[in-house]
């Protein structure tokens, strides 16, 4: 199997605090975003740390129902466990990808961080220290 082949093949699992919500993404992982609009500061209480996947390279496991979503605006739904809380996905309204949280990935994740985004919306109470390109803004 060549490199690519084997990056093509790559299974990737993950799952919330609590475990009810897991999911496996398979391929190649996007590079890890970093966002910091006031939306993804107040859901996480922080900033966003998201790869993506296209939206068939994602499964979803959720026997248990408790995988909830909640529209801070109409251009995303945000995916979450209603039992621990934690944050697990980003869905645009658009395009056929989904974010999926960094932190919610099983290691060792594989996962490099490329670029910030929204670095105009970031809390005062930090600085961004390392060396990532940074986008006031969307990257687009
Ligand atoms: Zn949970
Ligand atoms: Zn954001």
């Amino acid at each position: 199997m060549s490199a690519a082949e084997a990056s093509e093949a790559a299974v990737h699992t993950g799952r919330c605090l609590c475990g009810a919500v897991r999911f496996e993404a398979r391929g190649e992982l996007r590079p890890v975003i970093y966002c910091h609009c006031e939306s993804c500061r107040r859901q996480s209480g922080h900033f966003f740390a998201c790869t993506s996947v296209t939206d068939d390279r994602l499964t979803v496991f959720d026997e248990g129902g408790t995988l909830a979503w909640f529209s801070a605006t109409p251009a995303a739904e945000r995916g979450f466990c209603r039992t621990c809380g934690s944050a697990l996905f980003w869905k645009p309204a658009e395009g056929a990808r989904i974010s999926i949280e960094a932190g919610s990935f099983d290691e060792p994740s594989g996962l490099v961080a490329s670029h910030h985004i929204f670095v105009g919306e970031k809390g005062s109470y930090y600085e961004i220290t390392d060396g990532l390109p940074q986008f006031v803004g969307d990257d687009e």
